[in-house]
């Protein structure tokens, strides 16, 4: 066989990778976001893919047009781009239900009238957080259809996921590989609210295989998120993509940064006289890229291997950045 023939095709190119942006409009975007964002951009743009754009604008008591607008102003203020137009969740509900009828359809789905107090009662796990509160399967076998939950409890009901039990292993190429027990830590999981709005977990699995994405680069408060979203890809069809879950950037008290973090917002930062070439120059360094000390995103473009990225939290205070 000669170089060139079939020997040499066999070895077919990768496909090209999607990777996405998805900032939920519900504050300013700081420093952490930053970094992600530029890590996934690094992550796309070095392997000459694809790059879209996600609004997670769900949440109506917390989205804000002001949010959104400040984000892709912030995104932009740090030289990053993306392929084409912005997909805003607010604006994808036939979808949604297109895969709630489908989980339906395939038996997974049951209505639940519980409230979070409820919920809270039955488990009666006084420390347990938000995140390792589970649900311990009141609603389950209880009402033939939401008709009948409705009618019998006067409530609205959401529409919970029936869980197996068993390990869920997440391979992702910044933590490792991670097992989940998914049915042990957070039970049954809402796929539908009672207020009829699709949880987070089915919109963005719904609306990453809708992008074509093939590679979720996000902070690593989502690690866990990624077990329940392979479990709906699964019951959906689709293929899970490739996950890359970055630490969060916390603050010199060890804090991982979060909305509040004003002082660490983009805004912020700008306004206090930071230019986006030192923030770009610290997120590549912190993230063991080589390249200039300062500079736009392109001039640290190279080969990305997020396996390269640091577990660990980096650290950041005013000082970071001469202020
Ligand atoms: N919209 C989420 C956030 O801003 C990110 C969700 C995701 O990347 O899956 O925290």
């Amino acid at each position: 066989m000669t170089r060139g023939g079939a020997a040499s095709m066999s070895t077919s190119p990768s496909p090209p990778i999607v990777g996405r942006l998805a900032p939920s409009p519900t504050g300013l975007l700081h420093l952490g976001h930053a970094r992600s964002f530029l890590l996934a951009w690094w992550q796309v743009r070095s392997a000459g893919g694809t790059l879209r754009m996600r609004m997670e604008d769900l949440d109506a008591g917390r989205s804000r047009p002001e949010f959104e607008a400040a984000a892709l102003r912030d995104l932009e203020w740090l030289g990053l781009d993306w392929d084409g137009e912005v997909l805003r969740q607010s604006t994808r509900h036939d979808a949604y239900r297109a895969a709630l009828a489908r989980l339906d359809d395939l038996g997974r789905l049951y209505p639940c009238v519980c409230t979070r107090a409820e919920i809270e009662r039955a488990v009666s796990a006084p420390h347990a957080d938000d995140a390792t509160r589970r649900y311990p399967g009141t609603c389950l076998g209880k009402f033939s259809s939401e008709d009948e939950a409705r009618a019998s409890s006067s409530r609205e009901p959401a529409l919970r996921l029936r869980v197996d039990p068993g390990t869920t292993r997440v391979e992702d190429a910044v933590c490792g590989p991670r097992d989940f027990d998914i049915q042990a830590e957070v039970g049954d999981f809402p796929v539908r609210t009672r207020d009829g709005m699709p949880t987070y977990q089915l919109a963005v699995v719904v609306d990453d295989a809708a992008q074509g994405v093939t590679d979720v680069l996000r902070g690593d408060d989502l690690l866990s998120s990624a077990a329940r979203q392979q479990v709906l890809y699964a019951w959906l069809g689709q293929p899970t993509p490739r996950w890359h879950h970055v630490p969060l950037v916390a603050d010199l008290d060890g804090q991982r940064l979060a909305k509040r973090s004003d002082a660490m917002s983009l805004v912020a930062l700008r306004e206090a006289g930071v230019e986006p070439e030192d923030l770009v120059g610290w997120a590549a360094r912190s993230s063991g890229r080589t390249g200039p000390s300062r500079g736009t995103p392109a001039d640290f473009l190279g080969s990305f291997d997020s396996a390269a990225i640091r577990p660990e939290s980096p650290t950041v205070g005013p000082a970071t950045f001469g202020l």
